[in-house]
């Protein structure tokens, strides 16, 4: 491959390795790197169109102080003597570092040293609270460290895939992609367990439509059937594990099939089905992720699952494991150095023992002697004024906590905010004191853990733009400016790599499986080199575990009652993401192509009850819930279970006037992990009714401020699409129209009206709204963007010879559109996913809409059915 660097998408924690070749300005190509164990040459949508997010539209290019732009010494003295005033007056605990995963290893490491060793606070918590923090208690319960005990090739030799709570095809598509080449291979069998049907369901053996947090009862009702037929490891049990007294005794009360299947409201026959699969293979590996994650009682899911994998002895072994997937590209490094709130650093806890070796370690000052604020609880403690400096790295709270308008009005009253971001305008940095320019993907450079613990590099593939930055230099500097000038005087990511590696072999005498010895002393020139490597080899394997007497542990976990619908919120709201977009689609966001699988923020709602609300497909309609209320865009599902909705997390004010579904859920949160509760929250949809509907076409990227009820806005080629809708006089929209030679259509009938702007020739601007008409495809209108001269003909919005509206983009790398999917389904007779790619080329590339393509033959062959009937 010439002139290709390998690096690693900066995506999810599949943590898949790309070649990518810079090919002039900020030009990349990107290719799956065949090279890297996570992907083997294969990327998702998201991964594959990188190359389109490299453009420095919306950018924070230097440090701003309020809107003045600042040089970086005086940005920096400003916030190191903020900090050090705050903690003088107010003590270590009133201030705060918000962090992410999207950071890299060294950079989490840095600020994880500064704060736990220097200020002598751990109230430094992470957005991978949000992700996996339940993983992280489940597995320092059951295991004695937060260990994954699992990796990518387990599912290449499992006999039985369980997934639960994770629409892997949409979220972790190259997993899925894999899981279904090993089912093409060996016949692995796939259970989806999640309450609703999504593309994951797709050709699997079995989905069990569970009721929303009843995972407990399953995975507690599994264990009886196991223990009563006779087929738990009772060696295994006795030598390797540890049981608390009365744990068979709960299990072997209550949880006989027809109890669980009530209390999971499935089937007992679907039931027994999954639970005979499980008996028949004992090379089973059970994934996991946010649909069990993300509850109240997430720590006690996790370790209801690893409970049955502990008592059957699947763990350890190749093909047979628990399997928590994470969400974040370095969720997992953040772990590792200790990123969260709850733990230390290098699998160390707040144990005074573990304080003592760190502090020793460090020559730490200010050792942190407890576990500080987690995310929920630390912007609890912003607003009633108790943390009076914040440090927000990488991550956009205002979008993504629950009770988001309680977060912004934290925000809102902190005396001192500092972001770290790429970009300029988010829902967050509006807030802040201080902006520091970071660097972005494809700028910066260090490691990143995946979900099966593969440590792999990202490299810079473009300069740095403007005054941007490292994170891990404006970490040290400001550390440096706060008085530690030695004990952060690194000139290098290599050299915090190696501190950090040397810290997690310190006084490591076998007690914690992360042990980076071999890096201690790596070169400059080999971890420049290095190439993705597993540390941990197979967890377990010896039957021995991280806890002082080496055995596993049983944990004791009930179901917990489910809540009853209410009257005022008689629904319940479950939150997800959608396939080509990430996080708040800051960098998704920036590609038009990915814009197109989902262009509006939508709430699933099932038939029956959208019929009972008066709800017809494309209405808008209101979700609220104590916390607050948005609009979305209704969409009929029946992959959706009756009574309960969903919507996607990824919207903000910087693209939509609706669709925040981050205000909506309850700021509770799990016990144990501190994990919040996205996953079931009572909620009331309304109909919305609008007097007028439309569109709006911009050249350029600069945000326009559309003064209606509803607007959404994309990224297309050459500018930006608005869908919007309102009330009262549509004219007011004109005010976003920019200047140029006005032309204008009106049908007073159907109450539409069409105006376009032209300057020097091309399409400026063009405004569709109608009260009652049909509105014309888009496409068309948006291609006009890139002609060189556009005459009054464009009002048509449809050019000679036009082609149908090819409908929602389903294959975004070969942009071919549902409806054109149909049509050759329909009139050329496929029959499956190849002839459709054979035919028209979908699904050839990423492979990321194959399941939606799966869908279609299956909902075309019921259609040829029921009419043969
Ligand atoms: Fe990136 Fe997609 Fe791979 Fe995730 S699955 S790491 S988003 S290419």
């Amino acid at each position: 491959m010439v002139n290709s660097i390998r690096t690693t998408c900066a995506y999810c924690g599949v943590g898949c390795g790309i070649a990518a070749t810079p090919t002039g300005g900020r030009a990349v190509t990107i290719r799956g790197d065949e090279a890297h164990p996570a992907n083997s040459g294969r990327l998702c949508s998201k991964g594959t169109h990188l190359g389109e997010t490299m453009g420095l539209e919306g950018r924070l290019l230097h440090p701003m102080i309020g809107d003045k732009r600042a040089s970086w010494d005086k940005a920096l003295d400003l916030v190191a003597k903020r900090f050090r005033e705050t903690i003088a007056r107010h003590g270590p605990d009133s201030v705060a570092f918000y962090v992410s995963g999207q950071l890299l290893t060294e950079d989490y490491y840095v600020a994880n040293k500064l704060m736990k060793g220097f200020i002598g606070s751990a109230n430094i918590d992470t957005n991978s609270r949000l992700c996996m923090s339940s993983a992280v208690a489940g597995h320092t319960r059951a295991f004695g460290e937060d260990i994954v005990p699992a990796s990518y090739e387990d599912l290449d030799e499992a006999d039985l895939i369980v997934l639960v709570g994770s629409n892997t095809a949409w979220c972790h598509p190259v997993v899925y992609q894999r899981i279904q080449a090993a089912r093409a291979a060996r016949g692995t069998k796939l259970v989806v367990i999640d309450p609703r049907r999504t593309e994951t369901c797709e050709g699997a053996d079995l989905h069990l439509a569970v009721r929303p947090g009843s995972d407990v009862a399953l995975m507690n009702g599994l264990l009886a059937w196991m223990d009563q037929a006779g087929l738990l490891d009772t060696d295994f049990l006795r030598d390797r594990v540890n049981a608390p007294d009365g744990f068979w005794d709960a299990i072997r009360t209550g949880h006989d099939l027809w109890s669980t299947a009530k209390a999971c409201d499935v089937p007992p026959a679907a039931l027994q089905q999954f639970y005979e699969l499980f008996a028949a293979t004992s090379r089973t590996v059970t994934l996991f992720s946010q649909g069990v994650n993300q509850s109240i009682r997430g720590t006690d899911q996790v370790n209801a699952i690893i409970n049955v994998h502990l008592a059957t002895n699947r763990i350890g072994k190749p093909g047979a494991a628990p399997f928590s997937i994470t969400g974040q590209p370095n969720a997992m490094g953040g772990r590792e150095v200790g990123g969260l709130a709850s733990t230390l650093a290098a699998h160390m806890d707040f144990a005074p023992e573990h304080v003592a070796r760190v502090g020793r370690f460090w020559s730490a000052p200010n050792m942190a002697t407890k576990p500080g604020l987690k995310a929920v609880d630390l912007f609890r403690a912003i607003g009633e004024g108790r943390i009076k400096a914040l440090w927000v790295m990488a991550t956009n709270p205002a979008v993504s906590l629950p009770d988001g308008n309680r977060v912004r009005e934290a925000l809102a009253a902190c005396p001192f905010v500092v972001v770290s971001d790429v970009m300029a305008t988010t829902d967050t940095t509006v807030h802040a004191h201080v902006r520091l320019p970071a660097a972005a993907w494809g700028e910066k450079d260090g490691t990143v853990t995946n979900s099966d613990r593969t440590v792999s590099r990202q490299r810079a593939l473009l300069p740095l733009p403007g005054d941007a930055k490292p994170d891990w230099w404006i970490v040290t500097q400001v550390a440096r400016r706060m008085g530690w000038q030695d004990t952060f005087a690194y000139d290098r990511p290599a050299d915090i790599w190696r501190e950090h590696a040397r810290l997690t072999a310190y006084r490591n005498d076998g007690a914690r499986l992360l042990n980076l010895q071999a890096q201690a002393a790596i070169s400059n020139e080999a971890y420049d080199a290095m190439t993705p490597f597993r540390w941990g080899g197979t967890p377990f394997a010896d039957g021995r575990f991280s806890t002082p007497d080496r055995k596993a542990r049983l944990v004791p976990v009930k179901q917990m009652d489910l809540q009853a619908p209410l009257r005022e919120w008689p629904m319940t709201l479950n939150t997800g993401r959608y396939r080509d977009q990430w996080h708040t689609m800051t960098r998704t966001g920036l590609s038009p192509k990915l814009a197109r699988h989902r262009e509006e923020p939508l709430v699933e709602v099932h038939p029956h009850d959208a019929a009972a609300l008066g709800i017809a497909d494309g209405d808008l309609a209101r979700l609220s819930t104590p916390q607050g209320e948005s609009l979305f865009r209704a969409r009929i599902s029946d992959g959706q279970r009756l009574g309960e909705v969903f919507t996607p997390i990824h919207w903000t004010d910087q693209q939509s006037s609706g669709g925040r579904t981050g205000l909506l859920p309850r700021p509770l949160v799990d016990p144990h992990s501190g994990q919040p509760g996205f996953k079931s929250t009572p909620v009331r949809v309304e109909k919305v009714v609008t007097e007028w509907k439309g569109f709006l076409i911009l050249r350029g990227d600069e945000p326009a401020r559309v003064p209606c009820l509803w607007m959404t806005r994309i990224t297309v080629p050459g500018g930006a699409l608005y869908e919007v809708a309102g009330n009262g006089d549509p004219a007011r929209l004109d005010t976003c129209l920019p200047k140029g030679d006005r032309i204008e259509a009106v049908d007073a009938t159907r109450g539409t009206r069409r105006v376009a702007m032209i300057r020097d020739g091309r399409l400026a601007g063009v405004l569709i709204v109608t009260r009652t008409g049909l509105l014309p495809s888009r496409e068309w209108l948006i291609g006009q963007l890139a002609v060189e001269s556009v005459g009054a003909s464009v009002l048509a919005a449809r050019g000679p010879g036009d082609q149908p509206d090819k409908g929602a983009v389903v294959c975004v790398c070969f942009d071919i559109g549902l409806n054109q999917i149909v049509a050759a389904i329909r009139d050329q007779g496929l029959v499956d996913v190849p002839a459709i790619g054979q035919a028209i080329g979908a699904g050839t590339n990423c492979g990321s809409c194959r399941p939606a393509l799966a869908n279609l033959i299956m909902q075309s062959s019921q259609e040829t059915l029921r009419a043969a009937q």
